[in-house]
C-alpha cells in the first residue's frame, strides 16, 4: 500500500470555464453583472435596459454595437421570453 507514486489523476486541471447555456463549449466572454460565462453564440446583454454599472467596459456591450457580435435582443429566440413574475 506505498509507493504509487504515478500522477495519474492530474488530468482533471481544466480551469477553462463553459458557456452558462452551453455546458459543451467554452465561455469566452463573461457577463459581470450577471455573473455568467457566455459562448461565442450567446455571448450578449440578456437585460440591456437594466442599468449595469460594467456595461462601459463590457466587451459584449462593446462587440455588439461593432457587429462582431448577434444583438440577441433583435432575434427570436427558441427561448420564450418569461416574464419574471416573482
Ligand atoms: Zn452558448
Amino acid at each position: 500500500m506505498a509507493g504509487s507514486s504515478s500522477p495519474q489523476d492530474s488530468s482533471e486541471l481544466k480551469m477553462a470555464v463553459s458557456c452558462y447555456r452551453h455546458p459543451e463549449r467554452e465561455g469566452v466572454y463573461y457577463c459581470q453583472k450577471d455573473g455568467d460565462y457566455m459562448c461565442e453564440q450567446c455571448a450578449c446583454c440578456r437585460s440591456p435596459r437594466i442599468y449595469c454599472q460594467y456595461r462601459t467596459a463590457c466587451v459584449i456591450q462593446v462587440l455588439t454595437q461593432e457587429g462582431e457580435l448577434e444583438d440577441c435582443t433583435q432575434r427570436k429566440d427558441d427561448e420564450p421570453t418569461a416574464v419574471d413574475q416573482r
